[in-house]
């Protein structure tokens, strides 16, 4: 029986906190490949939970916490940041140690996020090819999708998979590897969490893809332009086969679009657990569109137990709102709270997301948006931009920040504002007004 070796990178990063995140992708594919027959082990040097670590970062009610982290010292193009930088993770000498301890796999697949945190895979590769002289070592997921010339360029890595999983294919058939992909998602089997010791929440998918087009975005050059998305049914079910029927009670969705198309989607997926009495607790950590909500979805996601529901709305900025492929109006979202608060939403129980930090924003523009947003009782979250290859405001961005990934970590990015002052005072602004709720 082949065997494959999937590992989750450490993160490199001035901040970073596990909200609700997981390596969604490594855990699909690791359920795709034990369908196959292939023998795989696993290894996410993210888990706070892992047994390996001697403690525990705390976790709140809701499942998310602190990584556990080392300050190092900051590469060289982005040292002029006043703060500082560390390495988030499973410390290297005790994952080295585990690695040690397996079997020698017959391929590694390394999985890839952030296109500035490559160090992390940089770090991984090396140590991963020095016990494992001659076992292939592939690059996936976005970094390897986004900036796959960069990728190409890291030392230790042999192979790169670039775009979706079923690009692994080609790896497969060259490494003879009897595994084959197919790329529908609504085929996928629901996410492996085998190997984690600990959970307390899942992250998992009712669709891949978005409708909309915004200027900032690159999920359309992710996921193949397409959307698919499951049957309420299967959510369902891989929900509480995961849960162990509700004894994980966090089930954060990571859908770009997950109240679209409602009356076959969501709805009835929410219905079914009310009807069950079976209360999870459902998180969103990417926004939510508010266009598709009306009172009954409203009232749906308040009697599910929706937390602190977070809608994209970017900005109340007529024009600044056609770069987000005119995905809400300043009317459909107000109206979109009110239902909110007619569902049993308090204010402050809501979010909404704002993008700050766009080269040309007008300031004034990101003012007006916040006292929207708070008016209508949301909390604001500020979203600073990154610039991200292959979207459409890729061909505006200066060539600094294009060459050298690090370059486009949101925190370097906004720093180097010209109204990064200015941008100060309006995150105070924002933090001032939410406290008020
Ligand atoms: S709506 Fe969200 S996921 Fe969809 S394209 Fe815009 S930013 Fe991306």
């Amino acid at each position: 029986m082949k065997k494959i070796l999937l590992v989750n990178p450490p993160v490199y990063d001035f901040a970073a906190y596990d909200l609700w995140a997981k390596p969604l992708g490594l855990l699909y594919l690791s359920s795709l490949l034990k369908q196959q027959n292939i023998n795989v082990m696993f290894f996410d040097y993210t888990d706070r939970h892992s047994p390996l670590l001697s403690r525990e970062e705390k976790s709140n009610k809701y499942g998310c916490g602190h990584y556990i982290r080392e300050e190092i010292q900051k590469p060289e193009v982005i040292k002029n940041i006043k703060r500082k930088f560390y390495r988030f993770g499973i410390p290297s000498d005790i994952a080295e140690k585990a690695f040690r301890q397996i079997d020698t796999p017959d391929i590694i697949i390394i999985n890839s996020i952030m296109t500035y945190w490559y160090p992390g895979i940089k770090e991984i590769a090396a140590i991963l090819k020095s016990i494992f002289p001659n076992t292939p070592r592939i690059l996936g997921g976005i970094y390897a999708t986004l900036c796959e010339e960069h990728a190409k360029s890291l030392e230790d890595i042999t192979d790169i998979a670039s775009g979706s999983l079923s690009s692994l294919n080609k790896i497969f058939a060259k490494y003879n590897i009897p595994a084959s992909i197919n790329n529908e998602f609504n085929y996928f089997p629901a996410p492996d969490y085998s190997f984690y010791n600990k959970l307390e929440y899942i992250a998992i998918r009712m669709s891949l893809g978005c409708p909309f087009n915004c200027t900032y975005c690159a999920q359309k050059y992710l996921n193949n332009k397409s959307y698919t998305s499951k049957t309420s049914d299967i959510i369902a079910d891989e929900i509480y086969n995961l849960t162990g029927n509700g004894n994980i009670k966090n089930i954060a969705f990571y859908d770009d679009a997950l109240l679209y198309k409602p009356n076959t989607g969501i709805k009835p997926l929410l219905k079914q657990f009310i009807r069950d009495h079976n209360f999870f607790h459902f998180h969103t950590p990417n926004g939510l569109h508010a266009k598709f909500l009306d009172l009954e979805l409203a009232e749906l996601m308040f009697n599910a137990k929706f937390i602190n529901p977070r809608f994209s709305l970017e900005s109340s900025d007529y024009k600044e709102q056609k770069n987000s492929d005119s995905k809400i109006s300043n009317t459909e979202f107000a109206k979109s709270m009110k239902y909110l608060n007619a569902a049993g939403y308090k204010q402050g129980e809501y979010t909404a997301y704002l993008l700050i930090g766009i080269p040309g924003q007008n300031i004034s523009a990101i003012k007006d948006s916040i006292h929207f947003v708070n008016d209508l009782g949301a909390k604001i979250s500020l979203s600073e931009y990154t610039p991200i290859p292959h979207t459409k405001n890729w061909d505006n961005i200066n060539n600094t920040y294009t060459e050298e990934p690090l370059c486009q970590n949101n925190t370097y990015f906004i720093s180097q504002s010209k109204e990064y002052d200015k941008i100060l005072d309006i995150k105070k602004l924002a933090k001032d007004l939410n406290n008020k709720l």
